[in-house]
């Protein structure tokens, strides 16, 4: 088909702008105000900045969706997927092995929490929470006792965000994202993640705390008989609007899982390889899940791959027996694809190299002083949450009310155009404004970041926007 026959079919738009030509069709995208946006088509990359086909650069302020670990064009991810280029980009792992899937296995088990010795790979963040719910299914339909086999149910969280697969919308608590498909999906019980922010109801932390861990108790009584697992995003809920847990939470989780017989899947999609922190949030509370969800990061961002990794005892129930072998029916094209498994490989080896970890406590310090001085005491901050390098601005129409704006005047969204104007590119989630460096942004480069966030909160509520806004 030639550009112009393309046109014709999307005809009704062509002459909008340059984008209503093109028949891509953007993911969370109301496609309708997009035409009109003519947003920055991005041509390169260079360390922290993204730069356009017009020469624009741009600082890449949410890690390209929370994937870019080390920054873009890293020469040593470049080498990585360059040498092996040159070997074979892909070759099944159905019946075959490949080098840098069999070494990437063991370096994921070598840095993971305890106790996980097994590594599934996929995708994406979505199909390697498919896969652990899967497993964490048939687990127990696999069992000999007719009691486990009963627990086919899952627990998930308000606001959890887990991926747009349908298995991973099931356990999604984001009306906006799911309730289209609510008919589609399995049931689920949705238990209260911590949000003192919005439902703290004039307690303290703890007392909040207290609270949720009860409330959860009180669901596994009634519950766990007919449960396999519990889902959890580890220290934050990130699509839900970066909201941060109070420290114990995870662990108190972990505990009543125990307790009552449940799995815990961690879904360290959007957490995992450093943003917290550690290399994992789990780590913060010691906590050793039974399966852990690796994505986004997994290959510092480079290429399509995910990991969920499981524990023996679960491989083990899987095996099934010389005259009845069990087979997990579950596998991808790409499952294993040598070029990203190389690229994470690479990603690996940075972490060490370059000493990431060790260097991240100063800037996560600095990012905590400067969101301090320059966005907290803005108007409409109504919080600023962080963890680690991931941070959540909720803007709110009142402080003290903590009203929130009307959704129609898409505060979080004037507020990432204003950013763009000044050379930074962040997203919103709703009036939600969401940073995420990468790990290897310089301590000036995180100075910019908040000072253009502040600037571009307080251009977006100026006085000749601010009569609509309230
Ligand atoms: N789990 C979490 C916690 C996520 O944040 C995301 C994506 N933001 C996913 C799963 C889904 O990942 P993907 O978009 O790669 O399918």
């Amino acid at each position: 088909m030639t550009k112009s026959e393309i046109a014709d079919r999307v005809g009704k738009r062509k002459d909008e702008s340059q984008q209503g030509d093109s028949p891509l069709w953007y993911p969370f995208t109301p496609m309708v105000t997009w035409q009109k946006e003519s947003a920055p088509v991005i041509e390169r990359g260079e360390g922290s900045y993204l730069i356009d086909t017009e020469g624009r650069r741009y600082l890449d302020g949410v890690s390209s969706l929370w994937v870019t670990l080390h920054g873009h064009n890293h020469p040593g991810i470049n080498r990585a997927v360059t040498e092996q280029l040159a070997r074979i980009s892909h070759t099944t792992v159905l019946g075959l092995g490949n080098l840098p899937a069999g070494n990437l296995a063991e370096r994921l088990v070598e840095i993971a929490p305890r106790g996980l010795s097994r590594v599934f790979f996929s995708d994406n963040g979505s199909t390697t929470v498919e896969i652990a719910l899967k497993l964490a299914y048939q687990y127990r339909q696999l069992s000999s006792d007719p009691a486990e086999r009963k627990k086919k149910g899952f627990i998930s969280f308000r606001n959890a965000y887990h991926g747009d697969t349908l298995g991973s919308v099931s356990v999604g608590g984001i009306e906006l994202f799911h309730g289209a498909f609510r008919d589609l999906v399995f049931p689920v019980e949705l238990a209260e993640y911590p949000y003192y922010y919005r439902y703290g109801g004039g307690r303290s932390r703890q007392a909040y705390l207290e609270h949720c861990l009860c409330s959860l108790e009180e669901l596994l009584q009634q519950v766990a008989e007919k449960t396999c697992a519990l889902i959890i995003e580890p220290l934050v809920q990130g699509a839900g609007g970066m909201i941060t847990a109070e420290p114990g939470f995870l662990d108190g989780v972990r505990t009543l899982c125990h307790r009552y017989r449940v799995h815990l899947i961690a879904d360290e999609v959007a957490t995992g390889f450093g943003r917290t922190g550690r290399m994992f949030a789990c780590e913060h509370e010691d906590v050793e899940p039974d399966f852990l969800c690796l994505a986004k990061g997994l290959t510092g961002g480079y290429l399509p791959m995910a990991a969920t990794l499981t524990t023996e005892e679960v491989y083990e129930r899987f095996l099934g027996t010389a005259e009845k072998p069990g087979v997990f029916y579950h596998g991808h094209s790409f499952t294993g694809n040598p070029l990203a498994a190389a690229a994470a490989l690479a990603s690996l080896d940075i972490f060490e190299t370059e000493r990431v970890l060790e260097h991240l406590q100063p800037k996560i310090e600095l990012l905590q002083r400067a969101l301090h001085q320059e966005v907290a005491p803005l108007d409409i901050a109504g919080e600023v949450r962080q963890r680690g390098l991931m941070v959540g601005i909720e803007l709110v129409a009142d402080r003290q009310s903590k009203k929130s704006f009307l959704p129609a005047l898409k505060m979080g969204h004037r507020v990432t155009r204003q950013a763009r104007k000044r050379g930074v590119i962040i997203r919103p989630l709703g009036d939600v404004v969401v940073l995420m460096p990468h790990l290897s942004f310089s301590e000036q480069e995180l100075t910019t970041l908040v000072r253009v966030t502040a600037e571009s909160i307080a251009a977006a509520m100026a006085p000749e926007q601010v009569d609509d806004l309230k």
